[in-house]
């Protein structure tokens, strides 16, 4: 499709311009208002998307502001869905070198919360799909962009919208990185009740269910002797109160931080050796792959499972709480990683699961991850491979889905930081990348 792409490379500063005015709306969630359930703004600028598609001769459907869609109707069966969000986290514009809501453009990049996730991307697709119509293409596939408003916290929007209309046959998300991200693995986060504490002891550490602790607090009657450097201990009102400071990662890569828990833990197990608790702790579950706990699992696909002990709080009545953020390979389920758990688990700790997800994977011979790898592989001159990661993209919520970008190999990532900015020259290509996928995917 040569004459759509040379389209779309001209209408390039509309689709900047475009872009521009959908950063505009500041569409963190805020409180529902009629037919706006993740607040007005958000519901403004669905509006606003769908009525620039509609403008490109595009149906266009608002599913109660929930989210919606935009399509380019095929002459046969299938669809080919082109998932994303329009909804951002929150931006502190005091962290902003350029303010988060007005799409500035500096030294080739334009800044603004949502100009990589999502917006970008999905703007990027919209205009792909207004160059392949008016260039004449005609689908065999309806092409579906699905514009989803909830993606960052909670995908009320996915869950209501797919009530209302079927899955389209095949999917991908703009919403990861390049090449291809077709195995994610299954997350399991739960909470371990374990057993009371020694007399006096609390232990305090961690705030999300996804992020190893950065920092762990121990009240203890005793003085403790810890083998770190990163413990300090001062005497307090009922003893002692010894602090622990750690390094911050995703729950998914438990490897990349420095667990705040495992000095303390290790020092309070040697304290008090008959605890159980303190000894199942220290002794399994601060073990990222799981192995002393024996639920290690491993697979050709995806690899090993990782295991990060992430939240602790211990109850009035000495009971310590674990929450724990286990990523299992791919070709298991939930059911079987939480068989896994329990047999491996002292029976008088419950276990009590919190947020879990089933894996995705697409395989790499499919037709969708081929057709994606080849049009990237081409288009950038590159053999890459398709990705395997232990995080969670939006793609897991609809089957048959995989996600294409927006992020570049080794391209330096600002999502859901301050300064989030997207390169032009990268939005330009990615645009193209885009275009090719759908024409391929849809003809
Ligand atoms: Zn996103």
């Amino acid at each position: 499709m040569k004459s759509a792409k040379k389209i779309l490379n001209d209408e390039f500063d509309e689709l900047v311009k475009s872009l521009q005015n959908v950063i505009r709306f500041n569409t963190e969630k805020s409180q529902p208002a009629p037919n706006a359930p993740f607040g007005t703004n958000v519901a403004s600028c669905l509006e606003y998307t769908l009525n620039l598609a509609k403008s490109f001769g595009l149906d266009v459907y608002n599913c109660d502001g929930y989210a919606g869609h935009a399509e380019l109707t095929g002459t046969g069966d299938g669809t080919v869905g082109i998932l994303g969000h329009l909804d951002v986290v929150p931006a502190k514009a005091e962290e902003w070198l350029f303010p988060p809501y007005a799409a500035e453009i500096h030294d080739g990049k334009l800044y603004g919360r949502g100009t990589m996730d999502d917006k970008g991307p999905m703007i990027a697709c919209l205009y792909a799909v207004k160059a392949l119509k008016e260039a004449g293409f005609v689908p065999s596939k309806t092409v579906r962009l699905i514009f989803g408003c909830d993606e960052e916290s909670g995908m009320q929007c996915v869950e209501h919208y797919f009530s209302k209309m079927p899955y389209p046959t095949v999917s991908f998300s703009p919403d990861g990185d390049f090449p291809v991200i077709n195995r994610e693995k299954g997350i399991f986060q739960f909470d371990v009740v374990c057993g009371k504490l020694p007399q006096g002891i609390t232990v305090t550490a961690g705030e999300r269910a996804n992020v190893v602790p950065s920092l762990c607090t121990v009240t203890s009657p005793v003085p403790l002797e810890a083998n770190s450097s990163r413990v300090t201990c001062a005497t307090g009102e009922n003893g002692y109160v010894c602090t622990c400071a750690g390094k911050a990662a995703h729950g998914s890569t438990p490897d990349e931080g420095v667990n705040a828990t495992h000095p303390l833990l290790t020092a309070l197990a040697k304290a008090f050796p008959d605890n159980a608790t303190l000894k199942f702790l220290s002794e399994k579950v601060l073990d990222t792959t799981g192995d002393k706990w024996g639920i290690a699992l491993c697979d050709e696909e995806s690899g090993r499972l990782t295991c990060s002990l992430d939240v602790l709080r211990t109850a009035a009545d000495g009971v310590l709480t674990a929450t724990v953020d286990i990523r299992f390979p791919v070709t298991y389920t939930c059911k079987q990683m939480h068989d896994l758990l329990r047999a491996n688990t002292p029976s008088e700790f419950q276990i009590v699961p919190q947020h879990t997800s089933e894996p995705l994977f697409v395989p790499s011979d499919s037709s969708l991850v081929t057709t994606l790898m080849d049009v990237y592989n081409g288009e950038m001159r590159t053999q890459l491979q398709p990705l395997a990661i232990g995080g969670g993209t939006y793609s897991r919520c609809l089957p048959n889905c995989v996600a294409f970008g927006p992020l570049f190999p080794k391209e330096e990532q600002t999502i859901h930081m301050p300064n989030e900015c997207i390169i032009l020259e990268n939005l330009r290509t990615m645009a193209q990348l885009y275009l090719e996928a759908i024409y391929r995917l849809a003809k």
